[in-house]
């Protein structure tokens, strides 16, 4: 018989119109994801997406472990596809349970389709009964090692035995784009992770300052964005020339301040892009704390210079549930490796932790800075990272 993996979607993600966009989206997300695999089949029903396995499917782990990790799934529930007839529901449950011989088990009947002659109830007690008669184990309904979920649908009666947590979440794609800023340290990857999480694609915006960052960075993000291509298999990256801009400020702005204007600059940057790449807002790594330049009140005047909503995925999480996330998605070992950043090498000794509005526009006023931010949007080129082609074109 075929082997049905059984997708279950979050709850809270699938009411109303929203729903049929949910199965819709999530469905043709696996099925590119699963184009090499092509034996295994994937169906959407509007209770469920199913992918069936042919039986002794060689690559069944792998088709579990790759569906594990894609948003909008909540569970996974390992069963097979019956007729809608008792008896065949019977032998299948007792089939399943003398095979995998948990210490206990009970039956979770849901009637989808009430017109099915017997009620939830009446198809548990018909399992349990025939399964005791025949030698299988014993039912436990306060503490079951093994829930047994059998599931009444008008074009088919499911039976599954075990259940796989998921990456819960919004199928990718569906809650529209970002313009993340990413840099090579170890945040910005893993915003960019609890974003795709939740259906949003990105796009990344890089200011590199060449020559004081390397070309290295470019390897570094190129390797982090190939580990994101598991998420997101295409991901577009555009590079802004900073140099002149950056050099500029540390001319003109006192060191206190550098920080500040330089990320005001950041943004103002960021935000022109964003309406150019059509994302409707911009994503970056920051946490509130981290350092000098992530407190409330530098967050404040730094984002005074744009109305565009900047998400901050990991603004209240902490350090080490970052680095547990970055090791688990493989960016940690590239984020690490050293670099020099834009902003540690320009780093101020004493930057202001609460700079303030006014000052900060002071600042600004000393120099025309508009003709350099111009000329650094001009200068930005555009890179492609796909899983497809495995490699950065331009
Ligand atoms: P990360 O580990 O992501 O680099 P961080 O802890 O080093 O973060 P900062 O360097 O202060 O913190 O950067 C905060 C955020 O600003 C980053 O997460 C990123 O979104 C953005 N950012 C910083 N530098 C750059 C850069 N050179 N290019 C693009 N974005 C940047
Ligand atoms: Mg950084």
């Amino acid at each position: 018989m075929d082997k049905l993996l059984i997708l279950h979607f979050g709850e809270l993600s699938t009411k109303g119109n929203n729903r049929a966009l949910f199965i819709d989206c999530l469905y043709s997300n696996i099925r590119r994801l699963l184009k090499d695999y092509g034996e295994a089949r994937v169906e959407k029903s509007p209770a469920h997406i199913y992918v069936s396995l042919p039986e002794g499917y060689a690559r069944e782990v792998e088709v579990v472990s790759l569906l594990r990790e894609v948003p909008g799934i909540q569970r996974l529930g390992l069963g097979y596809r019956l007729g809608r007839d008792i008896r065949e529901i019977k032998e299948a449950s007792l089939e399943i349970l003398l095979r995998e011989r948990p210490a206990s088990w009970k039956a979770k009947v849901h009637r989808a389709d009430k017109s099915f002659p017997l009620d939830s109830y009446g198809v548990a007690n018909e399992v349990g009964g025939y399964v005791l008669q025949n030698g299988g184990p014993s039912v436990d309904v306060h503490d079951p090692k093994m829930s047994l979920e059998i599931e009444i649908r008008p074009e088919a009666a499911y039976v599954s035995y075990e259940e796989i947590p998921g990456a819960g979440g919004y199928p990718l794609g569906m809650n529209g784009k970002v313009l993340l800023l990413l840099s090579g340290g170890i945040d910005s990857p893993v915003a960019a992770y609890r974003l795709l999480r939740r259906g949003i694609l990105v796009e990344c915006l890089h200011f590199a300052s060449p020559p004081y960052t390397s070309e290295a960075v470019m390897d570094k993000l190129h390797d982090i964005l190939r580990k994101l291509n598991r998420f997101q298999a295409k991901i577009r990256l555009h590079v802004v020339p900073f140099t002149a801009l950056q050099e500029a400020i540390y001319r003109h702005v006192d060191e206190p301040y550098c920080i500040t204007v330089m990320r005001r600059m950041m943004m103002r940057i960021a935000a022109k892009a964003s309406e150019k790449y059509r994302c409707p807002a911009i994503a970056t790594g920051e946490s509130v704390g981290q350092v000098a330049s992530q407190t409330l009140e530098s967050m404040k005047t730094i984002n005074e210079v744009t109305n565009v909503p900047v998400i901050r995925p990991l603004a209240v999480s902490d350090k080490l549930a970052i680095i547990e996330d970055a090791k688990k998605i493989g960016t940690y070992e590239i984020s690490i490796r050293p670099y020099e950043d834009c902003c540690t090498i320009f780093a101020p000794r004493k930057p202001k932790t609460k700079p303030r509005i006014e000052e900060a526009r002071k600042m600004e006023e000393r120099f025309d800075f508009a003709p350099l931010v111009e000329e650094a949007l001009q200068g930005i080129s555009d890179f492609v990272i796909s899983a497809e082609e495995g490699d950065i074109d331009i």
